[in-house]
């Protein structure tokens, strides 16, 4: 018996000692924060994204921002994207998933990141998942925001007033309520089973939301 134990304790110990020779030093001084800001159109995260990115020095991947200057810029992605992005509908997986890939894979390794309005189908949920094992990506918070239907259509067209935005008219903004319950929220139950998801309430102030998301990151 007292052997037995002895024999435990050390193969623990020396197990311990493998492990810390082999990947602690690599991890020690590049932990990073990565994050994935999930919630409806209109909901904050454009904005919440900028504060936490500056906050923790993020990488700030929009896939909007990314799809708006391509339109503006008549680039090929951004000939392809318009129709999509303008109807409230979204734009193809594919083309989607080729587009965050490129953006992960040229990443500084020690930085950490922010998804902005990405995953937004289970299909691009699933790609994520291979991407994040093939860059050997672990550690990735979901936070999602929330916010009555009737507030979110409030803000979008206020913005789309003060904006511009093609897609933030009554019509469009229906729309995209639409897709957002249909092929997006599914991605929510996706991720409460996989790696879990913090929920924050984002009826309030643009600085007490930050102050709750930081709270529970
Ligand atoms: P919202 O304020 O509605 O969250 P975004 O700025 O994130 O808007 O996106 C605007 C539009 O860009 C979407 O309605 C869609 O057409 C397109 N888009 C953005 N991200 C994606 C994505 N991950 N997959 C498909 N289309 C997307």
């Amino acid at each position: 018996m007292k052997s037995g134990g002895v024999r435990l304790r050390f193969m623990a110990q020396s197990n311990g000692v493998f492990f810390f020779a082999n990947s602690f030093p690599r991890r020690q001084f590049t932990y990073s924060m990565n994050l994935i800001l999930f919630g409806p159109p209109g909901v904050g995260k454009g904005t919440q994204a900028v504060r936490l990115a500056a906050a923790h020095n993020l990488l700030h991947v929009s896939t909007g921002d990314i799809l708006r200057t391509a339109i503006a810029e008549g680039t090929p992605l951004g000939n392809v994207a318009k129709s999509f992005v303008e109807s409230g509908g979204l734009v193809p997986d594919d083309i989607i998933i080729g587009l965050v890939r490129e953006v992960l894979e040229a990443k500084d390794s020690a930085k950490g990141f922010l998804l902005d309005g990405f995953p937004r189908t289970l299909e691009q949920a699933r790609a994520l998942d291979n991407l994040f094992r093939e860059l050997g990506i672990s550690d990735v918070q979901i936070v999602m925001i929330t916010a009555p239907d009737r507030e979110l259509t409030d803000r979008m067209v206020r913005r789309g007033l003060e904006q511009g935005r093609a897609d933030d008219n009554v019509d469009t903004i229906r729309h995209r309520l639409e897709v957002y319950y249909k092929q997006t929220s599914p991605v929510k139950e996706y991720y409460e089973k996989t790696r879990g998801v913090k929920q924050v309430d984002g009826l309030a102030s643009i600085e007490e939301v930050t102050e709750r998301i930081e709270k529970i990151l």
